[in-house]
């Protein structure tokens, strides 16, 4: 089983990826969360883009590619994973298919769009910055980064949608309200789609 988060930066693809894994027990992989890492210890990888994701920009294909490969050939991803921020570009979804299909884990089931109105993922950003002010806040929360970040949204990862709605495999969920609420929408088409 295959999970593909998509949405806009602050539409809680991260927390609502992290319960949904937990509960179908699925391996959560956040190419945000491997690319912070990777920055906060310095490796190669890391020295690479750091620069790239303090600007908000997107990390080059081929270097997600070979991330995201590595990730998936593991053997904790043998049955499936949940799939947080990739694929973000035309380009990683026309490879991830590919991929999947060679590692054995055959296609994306199911494309969870996260729905929420630019207002409000905008001001989700700001209050998750003013909680961290002084603090272990992300350092691509300020304001000029948060816009470049929701510009490259919607010129570059947008698009999928209408890509994954050509695949069949693309749900969009209500994202606006609790935690909770949103978390039984995105479970509701996660059954749906483990019963077919
Ligand atoms: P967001 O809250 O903007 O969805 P993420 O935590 O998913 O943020 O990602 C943070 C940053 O990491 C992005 O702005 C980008 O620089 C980089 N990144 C994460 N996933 C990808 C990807 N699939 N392709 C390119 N860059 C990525």
């Amino acid at each position: 089983m295959l999970v593909v988060f998509l949405g806009a930066p602050g539409a809680g693809k991260g927390t609502q990826a992290a319960r949904l894994a937990a509960k179908y027990g699925l391996p959560q992989i956040s190419t945000g969360d491997m690319l912070r890492e990777a920055v906060g210890a310095g490796t190669v990888l890391g020295d690479r883009v750091k620069a790239i994701m303090a600007a908000g920009d997107l990390v080059p294909d081929d270097v997600m590619l070979e991330l995201v490969e590595d990730r998936l050939a593991k053997p904790d991803c043998a049955g499936g994973a949940v799939l947080d921020g990739y694929p973000r570009t035309r380009g990683q979804a026309e490879t991830l298919d590919p991929l999947t299909r060679r590692l054995g884990l055959g296609e994306v089931n199911l494309v969870l769009m996260l729905d929420v109105p630019e207002d409000e993922v905008l001001q989700r950003i700001s209050a998750r910055r003013q909680e961290s002010a002084g603090g272990n806040g992300r350092d691509d929360d300020r304001d000029e980064v948060v816009i470049e970040r929701m510009r490259v949204y919607r010129e570059r990862t947008e698009p999928l949608v209408e890509y994954y709605r050509a695949t069949g495999a693309l749900e969009r969920i209500d994202g606006v309200g609790s935690v909770d609420e949103v978390f039984d929408r995105l479970d509701a088409a996660m059954r749906t789609t483990v019963q077919r």
